[in-house]
């Protein structure tokens, strides 16, 4: 079985959740299974071990969870690119676009120096708006975005193609068709 096949098995669907015509994919089974924990992370951590990266940006929640595990495996820094007002200090905001409504991510604004190349984690890419966003937040403080990486792409939302075509690079360790 490819290992992307593990990492799906390991993913639990709620129909229905948040609200009505979501397909939730839960990753809480795929933390709480050891194995598959360490080779999914594994999988990120050599991917980028030889690349010239000097932070890595999670994305709240549960980008945090993966990202500074990341970040640490990497021996690199965290940025934390936050839902807005959780930030302490002075911040940069970028507001997008939900499906129902509109949500807004924040920046501290010292968290990137200019040249500093970056890769951005998420668990899930879906309609790619809250990539696209950290993505904007990255380049007005001058960063360079190397990759951006989720452990689960939704690529018949359309967000992968969005990030691509915006210039960065995308890696998923699985997908699953339709929503
Ligand atoms: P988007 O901005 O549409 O790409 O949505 C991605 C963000 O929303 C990620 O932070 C995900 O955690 C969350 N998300 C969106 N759709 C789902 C889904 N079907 N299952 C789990 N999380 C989701």
């Amino acid at each position: 079985m490819p290992f992307s096949e593990a990492i799906k098995n390991a993913v639990r669907t709620i129909p229905d959740w948040p609200q009505k015509g979501i397909m939730f994919r839960d990753i809480t089974p795929l933390f709480q299974n050891a194995r598959v924990l360490r080779s999914t992370l594994d999988q990120f951590v050599h991917r980028y071990m030889e690349e010239e990266i000097d932070l890595v940006a999670g994305i709240d929640a549960r980008g945090f969870l993966l990202g500074v595990t990341l970040a640490y495996e990497l021996k690199r820094g965290f940025i934390p690119v936050r839902k807005q007002g959780k930030l302490p200090f002075e911040t940069i905001r970028e507001e997008y676009e939900l499906e129902y409504g509109k949500a807004t991510v924040e920046l501290h604004k010292d968290a990137v120096r200019p040249g500093q190349k970056v890769i951005i984690m998420d668990d899930l890419i879906a309609t790619g708006g809250t990539m696209l966003a950290a993505i904007k937040l990255i380049r007005k403080l001058g960063g360079e975005v190397r990759e951006v990486c989720a452990i689960i792409d939704l690529p018949d939302l359309g967000g992968s193609e969005k990030i691509r075509a915006a210039g960065v690079q995308v890696y998923s360790a699985c997908s699953f068709d339709g929503h």
